[in-house]
């Protein structure tokens, strides 16, 4: 099933770059989320949320960064001084179209734009302290309160506007 949505908009991957073999390998730790449009990895991750993806062909056989992969074998060669920038703030998200290249400036300049926008104002643990709280019926003003946050921020951690990747 993965396998077809994975093709659908892709047509040409850079087996010139990545092997098929390491492609398919690549492939069966995807979980595509239907809500968000995210592929999700199923894979080894490291602290951050970040896929790993072992492949001796690349970056001298290290384990390296699934998303970066995935723009090498979806979008083609970049420099390995460029950062693999992520649209949906989904660090284990490898879905080629929800990636960017930017240089370091722009990475942290995205990273600081994003927390102007509200997206780091609870930490990981904390939306899924308040996503559990959601599940046992407390209530937006509750939490808002609790946590130091707007009605607003609240429910669009409940409704999944707000780090929908964590559950
Ligand atoms: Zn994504």
């Amino acid at each position: 099933m993965n396998d077809r949505l994975v093709n659908s908009d892709r047509v040409v991957l850079r087996t010139d770059l990545v092997s098929e073999d390491a492609i398919e390998r690549f492939r069966k730790n995807i979980e595509i989320s239907f809500i968000t449009g995210c592929w999700n990895w199923s894979g080894a991750k490291n602290d951050q949320g970040y896929g790993e993806f072992f492949c001796k062909e690349l970056f001298k056989g290290v384990h390296t960064r699934a998303h970066r992969v995935s723009y090498l074998i979806y979008n083609g060669e970049f420099s390995h001084k460029a950062y693999v920038c992520h649209k949906c703030d989904n660090p284990s998200c490898v879905n080629p179209d929800h990636l960017f290249l930017g240089t370091p400036f722009e990475n942290s300049m995205d990273k600081t734009k994003k927390q102007r926008n509200g997206n780091t104002k609870v930490t990981i643990e904390q939306v899924r302290q308040i996503k559990n709280k959601f599940r046992s019926g407390v209530r937006v003003k509750e939490i808002a309160k609790e946590y130091g946050l707007s009605d607003r921020y609240v429910r669009e951690i409940r409704s999944g506007v707000k780090r929908t990747w964590i559950t």
